[in-house]
């Protein structure tokens, strides 16, 4: 059997692109002066990082003031929620609503709020993988100093409507913050049309570096530190910059926002493709909704099978995928995304996450068409859960 290798995993990271790599490099080598230093040397690294801001701030659409950068999108997020958090206390408001999907930089933050005597919602997700405008309307209160959503779903891939959560808490005069790490550089996102007043992406999941983080604050909304040190990040971030990474983060985001609808195009005719046949396998389900849906998202239920077996034999025949997100994998929990969506726990097991980029081809995927069926009749004739639903001692909870 001829092996093929597959990278089908880019919403856990993605390969660099030429261009980010080709960016980074005179930073690393002969431009490797502090930014905050008086020489020219410096100065040419604080120009970078200045080139950086504004090639970021273009394509977000906000000014190159309004951009910080951190260590990544967890960074991003904690530093994000933290400091509505620290405002809204100040205000004497506590109370904090988000979504029971989130990425557990966001949720984990929240935990740790709740603990300290903030009082925390987490809306409920429809079965298709969406919240309403309305959902966080009706939970707004007089003393909610913030809303936070995530742009797109990192398992499920589902889109929420960003503008009309943010136009609810633009009216309501509440703070809100979107977790976009999925969506920047995927989808078009624009920080005036979706009304966001903070929001968080990372380099490595759009083909820049990992340990680069952004974090979009509107001027004029509060910003308190989770790092102290020097007067980096107008004094919002201490540390002396990634200026190598940075500069190829924001040569990434350029490229990757440039070249949406040409790629997006593409991966989505993969994914279509990818969607129909696996579908094809009985007893399976699509996760989240298939529209409003991250180009490159694929995430399927199978019934009667691990998901943990399942990604050890398709590595085994060259294919990288993911099931659950790739922080909970090592722990035998179900995904809280798909708990959330209300798959229950023996289905929950076996999903199965494959994530497309614009590296993919249609090879690729016919590959992956072929060989995941194959695997999962495998697992099936050895799982004895199976062979209770196929004689009719349980009953299928995917029909
Ligand atoms: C990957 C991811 C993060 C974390 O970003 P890092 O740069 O890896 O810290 C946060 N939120 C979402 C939705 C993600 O997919």
């Amino acid at each position: 059997m001829k092996i093929m290798k597959v990278y089908a995993d880019n919403a856990a990271t993605t390969k660099m692109s030429k261009a980010a790599v080709d960016a980074m490099l005179p930073y690393l080598y002969e431009l490797y002066g502090n930014p905050s230093s008086l020489y020219s040397l410096g100065q040419k690294s604080a120009e970078a990082l200045q080139g950086a801001r504004e090639r970021i701030a273009v394509n977000l659409n906000c000014l190159p003031s309004e951009i910080y950068f951190t260590s990544g999108g967890s960074e991003a997020d904690n530093q994000a929620v933290r400091s509505a958090a620290l405002a809204g206390e100040k205000k004497g408001k506590n109370h904090i609503i988000s979504t029971a999907f989130e990425h557990h930089a966001v949720l984990h933050t929240l935990k740790k709020l709740e603990e300290e005597g903030f009082e925390i919602t987490l809306l409920d997700v429809h079965e298709n993988g969406i919240i309403t405008s309305e959902q966080v309307k009706s939970a707004i209160r007089p003393e909610t100093c913030l809303v936070t959503v995530m742009y797109a779903n990192n398992e499920i891939g589902t889109i929420q409507p960003i503008a009309e959560i943010g136009e609810v808490c633009r009216e309501q005069k509440v703070t809100f913050h979107t977790d976009a790490v999925q969506a920047a550089g995927h989808i078009g996102v624009d920080v005036k049309r979706d009304n966001v007043d903070m929001l968080s992406m990372s380099a490595h999941k759009f083909h820049g570096p990992k340990g680069v983080g952004v974090l979009y604050v509107r001027k004029g909304v509060a910003l308190s530190n989770l790092i102290e040190g020097g007067a980096q990040e107008r004094g919002k971030r201490g540390g002396t910059e990634n200026v190598a990474g940075i500069v190829a983060a924001s040569v990434a985001f350029d490229e990757s926002c440039k070249n949406i609808e040409q790629n997006t195009a593409r991966i989505l005719k993969m994914r279509e493709r990818l969607i129909d046949g696996l579908l094809s396998v009985s007893h399976s389900i699509l996760n989240g909704d298939r529209t409003s849906r991250l180009p490159g998202n694929v995430n399927i239920c199978f019934e009667g099978i691990e998901g943990e077996s399942l990604l050890l034999l398709l590595d085994a025949k060259g294919i990288s995928g993911s099931s659950g997100s790739a922080c909970t994998s090592g722990s035998l929990d179900p995904s809280h995304v798909l708990l959330a969506i209300g798959r229950p726990h023996e289905i929950a097991h076996g999903s199965l996450r494959l994530t497309l980029s614009e590296y993919n081809t249609d090879e690729e995927v016919d590959y992956i068409i072929k060989e995941v069926p194959k695997v999962v009749e495998y697992l099936r004739s050895m799982s004895p859960i199976w062979s209770d639903l196929q004689e009719g001692k349980k009953s299928y909870v995917i029909q």
